[in-house]
């Protein structure tokens, strides 16, 4: 079977429809979405509709429960909580329920799934280094957890008391039965590792391995979207540089 991750989408619809053609060529059974579906792009609700129509299973993200409810706001920088204030006035009241029932934490087999962190993934914290990510391993129980979040994807792996991280865009997990992984999926819609490509995560259960894709998508016209609706010019121009 053959699973395909994908989170922080961010109403970059262009982004996402690439992505979903990628994944139609990978020969994927089932998609999984970590979150961060609207916020800062000009397609909250074409998002959350082909999300709905081709993701088993869907978790909540924090600008998800921000569009929701604008009380969420307070850790947002000034540009997020515009482009929040915008999509909230957007989006249909139907994406708006949908939203507002998604779920911050699943478990799928070996699988651990949250948006932020599994160490309280409700409060929307971040694994920015090899210190947070150690710690993160204490709070779950499957073998591997998948997350979002920062829009950085990453592979660490727990062998023993080691931690590392995997610059190969691809682990085997066949012969090191040991071995714990905490993989970041990246974002389709706003990556920020200095690559402008969409980012999402491919996991063959029968080869036992996960892969970092990056799909290539026409970043040229989300931005006149989102010019057209007045988002801040450092949301529009960030997608050009992948930052
Ligand atoms: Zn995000």
């Amino acid at each position: 079977m053959r699973f395909a991750f994908i989170s922080d989408i961010h109403a970059n619809l262009e982004a996402l429809e690439s992505v979903f053609e990628d994944i139609g060529k990978n020969k994927i059974d089932e998609v999984i979405c970590l979150g961060d579906i609207v916020g800062y792009g000009a397609n909250p609700n074409e998002c959350i509709e082909l999300v709905t129509k081709r993701c088993s299973i869907t978790l909540l993200g924090n600008h998800d429960i921000a569009a929701v409810n604008l009380a969420n706001t307070h850790n947002f920088n000034i540009h997020a909580r515009i482009a929040i204030e915008w999509t909230s006035q957007t989006l249909s009241a139907a994406n708006k329920s949908f939203l507002s029932a998604l779920p911050t934490k699943k478990t799928l087999n070996s699988l651990t799934l949250v948006h932020a962190t599994p160490y309280e993934p409700n409060m929307w914290y971040y694994i920015t280094s090899l210190e947070e990510a150690a710690f993160n391993f204490q709070f779950f129980n499957t073998r591997v957890c998948m997350v979002g979040h920062t829009h950085i994807p990453m592979i660490i792996s727990l062998e023993g008391e080691e931690i590392c991280t995997h610059q190969e865009k691809q682990v085997s997990i066949k012969d090191k039965n040991m071995t714990r992984l905490l993989i970041n999926t990246g974002s389709v819609g706003q990556p920020r590792d200095r690559d402008s490509r969409s980012s999402y995560i491919i996991f063959d259960t029968i080869e036992e391995s996960f892969s970092i894709q990056r799909v290539s998508y026409d970043f040229a016209k989300t931005q006149s979207k989102m010019k057209k609706i007045k988002m801040p010019d450092f949301l529009i121009n960030r997608l050009a540089e992948g930052r």
